[in-house]
């Protein structure tokens, strides 16, 4: 740390990433990525748009705010894109939340939601996940603070019924409740057409996970006018240009596909029932996922021992080292030959770990 580093963050513990080897081939199931790389006119798109970079990027993003909204069922005035959704997290924890707006989110979640609360200078509170990891709404109804929840969660995977996510929308009419849908084309059932009914609902969407596009750094908002107004303040108050020209027309390209990404969706939810069936086979607990991982333990091997036979072997999966889920890895779901590959990995460790 230098001499001249800020007072205000010198405590400050940044978000750690999933690690992204830049020479070893990996087999990476560690940062929830797509397996299927984007289609080919998305590519086309981007090389097209790439003779272009001598000007700057729409700074409305029109083109791609429109084709959001109408891919929705929102009006273009309920969108706003971002440099990825933590960019779009980033302009909701500071438009939405204060001293007097404290926030809350479950204490096993997305790491970045207490990272950017600290960076901002935000009270917090982390309300317990229940024992089984599922979200206790009750905390929630009128809690009197601004309200932050992955739905499906993660790393657990686990998603709450839309019935539950409306009655905390409702029940807190004063603060602003965000909904992170990351990883929703999965199996959840999104909020987004409740932002016509609530003016305090922020659904934030990524083009990451589900799109194959976590490298083109692509997210969304989906809200009430005003909440996605107030977003713009933030954000023409911080990068007006914050969606470049290649991945604004990524992004379009992507809308096109629709095809495309449901039939990925569709084998990644085929290729987690058979990794969960094959974990179970093995011994472990495999909490319900709704999600493009899954978040499993066995009592055979402790999570940080598998963490790192499984990375000797070139497998790179999450562990966290939270302790209440220690024991736990995240598994990002890929193809059936790799998820074959992981369990034919696990099965030998096993076995030279516990003969
Ligand atoms: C991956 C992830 C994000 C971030 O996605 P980007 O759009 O790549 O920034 C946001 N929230 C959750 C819960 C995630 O898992």
């Amino acid at each position: 740390m230098s001499i001249y580093f800020s007072g205000r963050l010198r405590s400050l513990v940044p978000y750690v990433p999933g690690e992204q080897p830049q020479k070893k081939p990996y087999l990476k199931l560690n940062t929830n990525e797509s397996p299927f790389p984007p289609p080919p006119s998305v590519a086309e798109a981007v090389a097209a748009e790439a003779n272009r970079l001598q000007l700057y990027s729409d700074p409305d993003s029109r083109a791609l705010v429109e084709q959001l909204a109408a891919s929705k069922g929102v009006k273009p005035t309920q969108v706003l894109v971002g440099n990825g959704s933590d960019e779009v997290l980033s302009f909701a924890f500071q438009a939405f939340a204060d001293e007097t707006h404290p926030l809350c989110f479950p204490d096993i979640t997305y790491g970045f939601y207490p990272v950017l609360a600290e960076l901002y200078r935000i009270p917090y509170t982390c309300i317990p996940l229940r024992e089984d990891f599922t979200v206790d709404p009750l905390p929630y109804i009128g809690c009197g603070r601004t309200v932050v929840l992955a739905n499906p969660n993660a790393p657990t995977g686990i998603a709450l019924p839309l019935e539950t996510i409306e009655k905390i929308v409702r029940a807190n009419p004063e603060t602003v409740v965000l909904i992170d849908e990351a990883y929703v084309d999965f199996g959840g059932e999104s909020a987004i057409l409740l932002t016509e009914k609530y003016e305090n609902l922020l659904v934030v969407q990524t083009f990451s996970k589900s799109r194959s596009l976590a490298g083109g750094r692509l997210g969304f908002a989906v809200g009430s006018e005003k909440l996605i107004a107030d977003l713009h303040t933030v954000r023409n108050s911080f990068n007006p240009y914050n969606v470049n020209r290649m991945t604004a027309a990524a992004g379009v390209a992507a809308l096109r596909e629709q095809a495309y990404y449901d039939e990925n969706c569709r084998a990644i939810i085929e290729n987690r029932a058979w990794t969960t069936e094959a974990l179970h086979a093995l011994g472990f607990d495999v909490l319900p996922s709704q999600a493009n991982f899954l978040f499993a333990r066995s009592e055979r091997i402790g999570g940080e021992t598998l963490y790192l036979e499984l990375k000797q072997r070139g497998i790179l999966v999450r562990h966290f080292g939270a302790s209440r889920i220690a024991a736990y890895n995240r598994i990002t779901i890929g193809t059936r030959v790799q998820m074959e590959r992981l369990i034919d990995t696990i099965k030998t460790i096993l076995e030279e770990n516990d003969p």
